[in-house]
């Protein structure tokens, strides 16, 4: 009785005192949807996209970065600001086609990737078996970004954060594996990426609550994408997935 009274009267204080920080997640952006190598709900028209980070910027946000996103949320008893965050999933090539933009407009982005189809020629299971459904053949560098795309786009702007060494479905897999990919992907990054941050998405926002366990015993904190995440944990940060549908339908 009492705990749910002070949790009201936290929800009206949140509310009144703390402007609102919204955190956004995209996959693909470019001028056309491909239909083999992209998901509907992955892709996000370039020319949409920047018109709502500009709407975003005319509503009075500021972009901010993850980590000053998670300071701000952790710490701020006042809040007058109102503040928006970008974070990309999978490392897809055609974020080129915003990086530049964003990076023009001193706005700070974290990419979420995995570190095998980034580093091998290699591409994620699901595009691989739709790709050899169809007979066609596309390389892995023309669907992710690679190492040059990496190093040649060096700015304190863009940040890179875990999700896993491969994109794999954590519902589907155990414990050991899911210790495994993560320690793979740890390793990997802390060795050969720049600027990367203490920080994991979780893919297909599958989560366990067992995992955040491991997540959090190494200093990560857990990423979902909201609608996917069943439970409520204060030290996790919930994104909006931006797609060109969603977009079509709301301007942020
Ligand atoms: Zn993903």
């Amino acid at each position: 009785m009492i705990t749910k009274l002070i949790n009201r009267i936290k929800r009206k204080w949140t509310k009144f005192l703390l402007q609102p920080i919204r955190v956004f997640c995209f996959h693909h952006v470019s001028e056309t949807y491909h239909p083999l190598t992209m998901w509907e709900c992955d892709w996000t028209q370039t020319e949409l996209l920047k018109r709502n980070i500009q709407n975003l910027k005319e509503q009075g946000y500021t972009f901010i970065s993850l980590s000053d996103a998670q300071k701000k949320l952790k710490h701020d008893w006042f809040r007058h600001e109102k503040y928006a965050v970008l974070t990309a999933d999978d490392g897809f090539k055609s974020l080129l086609n915003i990086l530049p933009w964003l990076k023009e407009r001193n706005i700070p982005i974290t990419l979420f990737v995995n570190p095998k189809y980034i580093m091998e020629d290699r591409i994620g299971e699901n595009m691989q078996n739709r790709l050899d459904q169809s007979k066609t053949k596309v390389s892995s560098d023309e669907i992710y970004l690679k190492m040059n795309d990496i190093e040649s786009m060096h700015s304190p702007l863009i940040t890179f954060a875990y999700h896993g060494y491969e994109h794999m479905d954590e519902w589907k897999i155990d414990e050991r594996v899911f210790t495994q990919n993560l320690t793979q992907c740890i390793e990997t990054m802390q060795r050969d990426f720049p600027n990367v941050i203490p920080f994991y998405a979780h893919t297909y926002g599958h989560a366990k609550r067992e995992y955040d366990v491991i997540l959090y015993k190494q200093g990560l904190t857990p990423v979902y994408v909201s609608g996917n995440c069943n439970y409520k944990d204060a030290l996790h940060i919930d994104r909006e997935l931006i797609s060109n549908e969603i977009l079509l339908k709301k301007s942020l």
